[in-house]
């Protein structure tokens, strides 16, 4: 597959964490701003082996952050970083609990703003998705959705939950009001599942949490009767196949991806943390094309699955769709 096709192609990203998108210079940037010493030198911050390793990695990052302006810094930067990789439209995650220094209700607004601010100069379209920790309470998750209920921005969209997908059979009971809630007050919900857990992780996203789409959704592959739904119903799985090469399949070609993607359900390509695995969208493509034989309509495929799985209104999906079928007129394919 050309790079210049995949470079210049209109992406959507949907499955992306603010916490794993800052860049060396930013993290050194910060540390200088806020006057915390580097705890190795900068050519090697972003190492980590294994996942507390990396959990902890995350959170020191996230602690740099001290203000308003630092949060609103982060999110105009990724904007500008996602436009410089032709992402028209991204939905981005952020877990409140791993940014110590703020509270959510400081840290939601801020980088909302520097999401609005990067639009306003003609970056990525950026759109906010909060996202629960699996270990967190039921009063805890439903204190979060009143608040994103009182405090509605064109912006925030939706919620997520992310973390170890071992504790879902008992955080599924903590967290199924908030998540009805959510979605009963018009927020799209996702799930990470099929990731940590196995297939049932799935079925119990889609059922429990009332999950609209899945993020990895992977595992779901194990299951014959849970693929069969996904195909029928086109419930979306975001994949990252990177991400899940570090922890899950010791190469691209046993990744269930290609398998998924002939089944006729809805998957997209994503990231996940671009940042601390070293990878971006454009080669996360690359990598898929090569590995599955996919030409350039499989590609714009993804990127139709990925306006349709957005949670943005019907207006911004159509503005969507006009840049991809722009972008296919040009390199003469049915679009
Ligand atoms: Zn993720």
């Amino acid at each position: 597959m050309e790079q210049i096709f995949i470079k210049g192609l209109p992406k959507v990203e949907l499955h992306i964490h603010l916490e794993g998108t800052l860049d060396t210079n930013l993290i050194v940037e910060l540390a200088e701003k806020n006057g915390i010493r580097l705890p190795r030198p900068k050519e090697e911050l972003i190492t980590f082996s294994g996942l507390a390793d990396f959990l902890e990695l995350l959170n020191w990052i996230c602690s740099l952050v001290r203000d308003g302006s630092d949060a609103r810094r982060l999110a105009y930067r990724f904007a500008q970083y996602a436009s410089g990789q032709n992402i028209m439209y991204a939905e981005v995650m952020t877990n409140p609990t791993h940014w110590k220094a703020l509270p959510y209700s400081e840290l939601i607004p801020h980088i909302l703003e520097g999401f609005e601010q990067a639009y306003g100069d003609g970056y990525c379209d950026c759109r906010l998705l909060v996202s629960l920790l699996r270990s967190q309470t039921r009063r805890e998750a439903l204190e979060m959705v009143r608040w994103m209920k009182t405090n509605r921005h064109p912006r925030l969209l939706g919620l997520s939950v992310d973390g170890n997908e071992a504790e879902s059979e008992s955080s599924n009971r903590e967290l199924y009001e908030a998540f009805w809630e959510a979605k009963n007050a018009g927020f799209g919900v996702t799930v990470h599942a099929g990731e940590s857990s196995p297939a049932a992780g799935v079925t119990e996203a889609l059922d429990l949490l009332g999950a609209m789409r899945i993020d990895h959704g992977v595992r779901a592959v194990a299951d014959e009767r849970l693929l069969k739904r996904l195909s029928e119903e086109q419930i979306p799985l975001n994949v990252c196949l990177t991400s899940n090469l570090v922890e899950l399949y010791p190469g691209v070609d046993q990744h269930p991806l290609g398998k998924l993607y002939e089944l006729g359900i809805p998957v997209t390509v994503n990231t996940d943390d671009p940042e601390l695995l070293g990878i971006d969208l454009c080669g996360e493509l690359e990598l898929a094309s090569g590995a599955y034989g996919w030409d350039r309509a499989d590609l714009v495929r993804l990127e139709k699955n990925a306006v349709r799985a957005a949670f943005c209104d019907e207006e911004t999906k159509a503005l969507l769709f006009s840049k991809l079928e722009a972008y296919c007129r040009i390199w003469r394919i049915a679009f």
